[in-house]
């Protein structure tokens, strides 16, 4: 992808360069087959109102791209208009109010870094170079969400460019509806985001990383522990597993036990993964290190080295998992012993949030623990079931599941529920009222 783009202009479809700019946009190479009709690259929010206004004119449908990390490539649809925010990705912080004004396009990392040297803090997406339009209108589980809440609740205003083209500025004030619709309808929102306002957080003093390894014969014992010690975990916890064919790059298919930790002291950090060390199975363990001290920055760059990894054709799906786990371990063992070659790997997280009072927002769904699986294919070799093994594997877990979440959605190829009953039919009415002629695409397309 392009990090460092060059100036906007209109590209159609047919003109040298159109695929390119096309594919810039997006972080899975995957070529879905459909092509939009002209690319704006907008240079600014006057780019994207005239842009709109284009649309009307020539009653195209809108889709709509800021970091280009959306796995099902929302933004690539057959036919429309595609405005690529990609330029819009400026950075300003105020230290003394901890605040923060972020253009859609900003990066996770580029964020972090910025708020890094000034001791702040913003629970950025985990890996570098998320953007924030996609990262923040679907919820954002970002770093230290457990204990900050969701990204989405550390937002405290946007300014949207409506269908009609109007440059509106929604709060919990003004434009309340438009607001609550910015926090959770991720790609169903009904507008464009162009501005993002940001409120942020004192820095954790320590960061680190807690690492176990197991081979994949212990999966059941390890996910039953996990599982029953997850609600007991801190919340300065991120306790996850990445199940996949080559933990850590070298041993046999196996789970990585992943425990960034972000506390006040290296103390209270050991203390806090100490459950590790005291487990049940702890004994199974091929492989268990001491607390590590790490940057965020050099863990985004790494995820995108080794789990993320740019170039590939990614084929992702999601799901809210219920407790306790045991009927869904068949399952999960099918998942496991099926899975595709790295990159592709399958995350299991322990959510148990610190509070799950949330604010009258879209977002709306949630559970103890999450499961994603990342499919990914490196190369020219197709394995007709790599493409669907998301997909597949967790239609045959569904109704262990309450839903999924949008970040990781593949609604195109799996449709299940991604917001409360009562939310959607929200969501779907501001859409009539804000978007009438349906002038923005909306959720998932089958490709
Ligand atoms: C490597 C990687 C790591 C990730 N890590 C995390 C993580 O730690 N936590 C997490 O919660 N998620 C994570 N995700 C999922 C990610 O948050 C979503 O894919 C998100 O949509 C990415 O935002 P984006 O702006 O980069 O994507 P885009 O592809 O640009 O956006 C996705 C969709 O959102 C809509 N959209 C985007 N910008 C706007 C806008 N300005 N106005 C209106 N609509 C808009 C469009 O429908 C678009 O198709 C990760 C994804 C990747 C690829």
């Amino acid at each position: 992808m392009n990090s460092n783009p060059g100036p906007g202009k209109t590209i159609e479809r047919g003109q040298a360069g159109f695929d390119e700019a096309l594919f810039d946009t997006s972080f899975s190479v995957d070529d879905p087959g459909v092509r939009p009709e002209l690319i704006v690259q907008a240079n600014d929010v006057s780019d994207v109102v005239a842009a709109v206004e284009r649309a009307n004119a020539s009653d195209l449908k809108v889709a709509v791209v800021s970091g280009g990390h959306s796995w099902a490539q929302n933004h690539i649809r057959d036919g429309g208009m595609l405005i690529d925010l990609s330029r819009l990705n400026e950075i300003q912080i105020d230290a003394e109010c901890k605040t923060a004004v972020v253009g859609p396009a900003a990066r996770s990392g580029d964020i972090d870094a910025l708020l890094a040297k000034q001791k702040l803090f913003f629970p950025v997406a985990h890996a570098y170079t998320v953007g924030m339009g996609g990262f923040l209108l679907q919820g954002g589980f970002g770093w230290n969400s457990r204990m900050m809440g969701l990204a989405c609740q550390n937002v405290t205003a946007a300014d949207v460019v409506l269908a009609d083209g109007s440059l509106v500025h929604a709060s919990e004030s003004e434009n309340a509806d438009i607001f609550w619709a910015v926090r959770g309808s991720g790609p169903g929102f009904f507008g464009i985001v162009v501005r993002f306002y940001l409120k942020l957080h004192d820095r954790p003093k320590f960061t680190g990383i807690k690492l176990q390894v197991f081979q994949l014969k212990h999966l059941e014992d390890v996910l039953r522990w996990a599982d029953e010690v997850g609600p007991t975990v801190s919340p300065r916890v991120e306790f996850q597993m990445v199940i996949n064919r080559k933990p850590l790059g070298f041993f046999s298919h196996g789970i990585e036990v992943l425990c960034p930790v972000l506390a006040d002291s290296r103390k209270e950090a050991k203390d806090a993964v100490s459950f590790i060390d005291k487990s049940p199975v702890r004994r199974k363990a091929s492989l268990t290190l001491p607390v590590i001290p790490v940057s965020l920055t050099s863990v985004m760059r790494g995820a995108e080295k080794v789990v993320f990894v740019e170039g590939a054709r990614w084929h992702t799906d999601n799901m809210w998992l219920k407790s306790p786990i045991d009927p869904v371990l068949p399952k999960l063992r099918a998942m496991a012993e099926s899975q595709p070659a790295p990159p592709a790997h399958a995350l299991w997280m322990n959510w148990n949030p610190i509070s799950r009072d949330r604010p009258d927002m879209a977002f709306s769904l949630e559970a103890q623990s999450y499961l994603a699986l990342y499919g990914a294919i490196k190369g020219e070799t197709i394995n007709p079931a790599d493409e669907t093994w998301a997909t597949d594997h967790l239609r045959a877990m569904e109704h262990h599941g309450l839903g999924s979440q949008l970040g990781d959605e593949n609604l195109a190829r799996r449709a299940t529920n991604f917001l409360k009953p009562d939310n959607l039919a929200r969501l779907t009415s501001l859409t009539a009222k804000y978007d009438p002629n349906g002038r923005f695409y909306s959720f998932g397309h089958l490709k």
